[in-house]
């Protein structure tokens, strides 16, 4: 069954009626095409043996699509307590399937509420996906307590977080994202598709965490990357000063050239230097 089979009203009558205005303050762009959250549900696969964590469900389109493609229990968080009356109704309709928690998701821990497999699949608000991942990214225990992560983010951050070496986008988060997981864009959005539009095309990215990523501190890696491409334009001999007191010798006993910039670093080399700090 596809979301359209479930006998909930149209999202718009939902948004009407419960007068969910969009608000900026909370990076509501919502998506109202049930085909596009569909896709987004389906482009995670089979859900039916998985728990799903949702941020932000908002209206719950995303949270329709992934109850009626299967999901064996849906844990959603959501911030804006106006949305919760709509998300009862879903509720409703999946007796036992949806879980949903007022809260903060920067703030939240979720994992006493699901069980594993768990995926991780949402719009997310732009304010705050950035800090999401990275907290994501720092789970302690690796392979960690999710199995994916499908989730939208703006174009220009997931070209960051899936960039290579030697690409302009390429930078902490590319780095910090492809040392613990293998990222890939799967789609672009368009503005048209969310009420309201941003202002730029969004890009769902998937996420599969490696099961065995280099060892390395995340602390140590963050230090190095945020010296390295703070400043990257110069040569890491001179970027990575503050780090270490003798950056050059360090750069060469890692096998690096002290000249080279940030940005031709492969991961390995930033976890190697990390480890000598
Ligand atoms: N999933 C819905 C959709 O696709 O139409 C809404 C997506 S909208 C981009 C982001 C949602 O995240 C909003 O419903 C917003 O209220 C919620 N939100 C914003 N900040 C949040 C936070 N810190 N914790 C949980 N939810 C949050």
């Amino acid at each position: 069954m596809n979301s359209g089979g479930d006998n909930l009203p149209p999202l718009r009558d939902v948004i009407r009626k419960h007068k969910l205005a969009a608000r900026k303050s909370l990076g509501q762009n919502f998506l109202l095409d049930l085909n596009l959250t569909d896709r987004i549900a389906r482009s995670a696969g089979d859900l039916s043996a998985c728990d799903v964590l949702e941020i932000g469900p908002g209206p719950g389109g995303l949270t329709r699509s992934l109850l009626a493609l299967g999901a064996r229990k849906v844990v959603a968080i959501e911030r804006d307590e106006r949305c919760l009356a709509a998300l009862a109704q879903i509720e409703a309709c999946y007796p036992g399937k949806l879980d949903v928690i007022a809260g903060d998701a920067l703030k939240f821990d979720p994992r006493p509420h699901l069980c594993p497999p768990v995926k991780i699949i949402a719009n997310l608000p732009y304010n705050i996906a950035t800090p999401l991942l990275i907290g994501w990214l720092q789970t302690k225990m690796w392979p960690p307590w999710f199995v994916q992560i499908t989730a939208m983010f703006q174009r220009e951050v997931a070209q960051r977080i899936t960039a290579r070496p030697g690409e302009k986008p390429y930078g902490r988060l590319s780095v910090m994202a492809g040392w613990r997981m293998q990222a890939k864009i799967l789609f672009d959005v368009n503005p048209g598709a969310f009420t309201p539009p941003p202002k730029v095309t969004s890009s769902i990215v998937q996420f599969t965490p490696r099961a065995r990523p280099l060892p390395c501190r995340a602390q140590a890696l963050e230090k190095i990357t945020a010296a390295a491409f703070g400043q990257r334009r110069k040569m890491l001999r001179s970027s990575l000063k503050s780090i270490f007191s003798d950056a050059q010798t360090t750069l060469q006993s890692a096998g690096i050239d002290p000249t080279h910039r940030a940005e031709q670093l492969e991961i390995a080399d930033f976890c190697n230097l990390a480890n000598r700090l």
